[in-house]
């Protein structure tokens, strides 16, 4: 075991302080991380408060890490001393069933082991990034591109890879017009992806506050969704709705903005259940759908896409004695567009 230095929630709803933590033994397949940046998530938010049930304390919430190879263990092949690596927001899998085969351990049938707030499969708990180092199986690491700076690379390891993976399900690309609600940290990935991928991207925003970078990021267009005025001006002009937002939304109202036979993809993971009319969908026959992050192959590809078109998040790097006020202004849709805790302040 090795003790390392973290962040932790002590209880639902506490401010996190700093405290040690036990990492286990590098086993054979596994690779120790020396963790140099953890982005913050809204789901750490959510989690840390116990708005989505019960919750695993102490909590060291972050399932965005960045960071470089410190040992392997011998049975170790992809990976040596020195590489860059990233975490996202599972550290194991079963590795047998239908979903863990096609790469997509996110949907595992027995349940992935999340990289904190769970239980591993010695019924240990699960440590997230806020913390110096980690322990990882060989296959739920990540490699980071050289083309990605290693800060601007953490948001990607869950932000990146939630955005990317509907996108490119439901085939947001040329000739596509597709919403993103939201210019938070999922969002504004959602924007420089969609972008990327050579869709027209519109942002719909409560206001107006964030247009100039929406639209450097890469939308045509941005709109406020407090003014009802631009429900009337878009109804109908969607092939695609990604919706990123951490509360609950009137869908029926997003849902009349899709043009007959588009998709309203929600990843925005609110607290509370949401209700919609069913004539949303029936006339149009749209289609409403959830994501869930994606696969470590699908993250992998998300990381090699972001390092050839040049981008990682836009993010603000911050102290670890600032992640309580971090929290706060995430909460207050006040950040641009990802906090990145910088380990070595921890
Ligand atoms: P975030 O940075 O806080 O962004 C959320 C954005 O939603 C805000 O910036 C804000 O954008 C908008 N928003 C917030 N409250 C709103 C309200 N009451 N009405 C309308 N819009 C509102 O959060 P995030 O880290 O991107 O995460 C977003 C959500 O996705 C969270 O619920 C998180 O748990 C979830 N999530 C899901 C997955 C998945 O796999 N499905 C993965 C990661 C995160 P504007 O200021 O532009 O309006
Ligand atoms: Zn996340
Ligand atoms: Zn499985």
């Amino acid at each position: 075991m090795t003790t390392v230095a973290a962040y932790a929630a002590p209880a639902a709803k506490a401010p996190l302080e700093r405290t040690a933590i036990e990492r286990r033994p590098v086993g054979e397949f596994d690779v120790l991380i020396d963790i140099k940046y953890a982005g913050i998530c809204h789901s750490d938010i959510h989690q840390a408060r116990e708005g989505w049930g019960e919750a695993i304390f102490p909590m060291v919430p972050g399932h965005e890490i960045a960071g470089v190879v410190a040992e392997v263990g011998p049975g170790v092949t992809r990976y040596a001393v020195g590489d860059r690596v990233g975490v996202g927001c599972f550290v194991d899998s079963c590795r047998e069933c239908e979903y863990c085969r096609k790469g997509e351990e996110q949907y595992c049938a027995k349940g992935a082991v999340n990289t904190y707030n769970d239980l591993d499969g010695n019924g240990e708990p699960t440590y997230g990034g806020y913390s110096r180092a980690v322990v990882v199986d060989e296959n739920y690491v990540l490699r980071i591109p050289d083309a990605l700076p290693l800060d601007a690379a953490a948001p990607l390891l869950c932000a990146g890879i939630t955005t990317y993976s509907p996108l490119k399900r439901w085939q947001a690309g040329p000739g596509k017009s597709v919403a993103v609600v939201g210019m938070g940290g999922l969002g504004h990935m959602g924007v420089k992806i969609a972008h990327a991928l050579g869709a027209e991207v519109t942002v719909l925003s409560q206001s107006l506050r964030k247009e100039e970078d929406g639209l450097r990021l890469g939308a045509g267009h941005y709109y406020a969704t407090a003014d009802p005025a631009t429900f009337e001006k878009l109804a109908g002009s969607f092939d695609l709705i990604l919706s990123t937002v951490s509360a609950p939304l009137n869908l029926d109202a997003y849902l009349s903005l899709l043009k007959p036979d588009g998709a309203l993809v929600n990843v925005g993971a609110p607290e509370e259940p949401v209700s919609i009319n069913l004539f949303s969908v029936i006339g149009g026959r749209k289609t409403l759908a959830g994501s869930m992050i994606g696969g470590i192959a699908e993250t992998q590809e998300m990381l090699d896409f972001c390092a050839e078109h040049g981008f990682g998040a836009e993010i603000e790097l911050i102290r670890a004695d600032e992640i309580n006020t971090a929290y706060e202004r995430v909460l207050a849709s006040d950040v641009r567009y990802r906090f990145v805790i910088d380990a070595s302040s921890i």
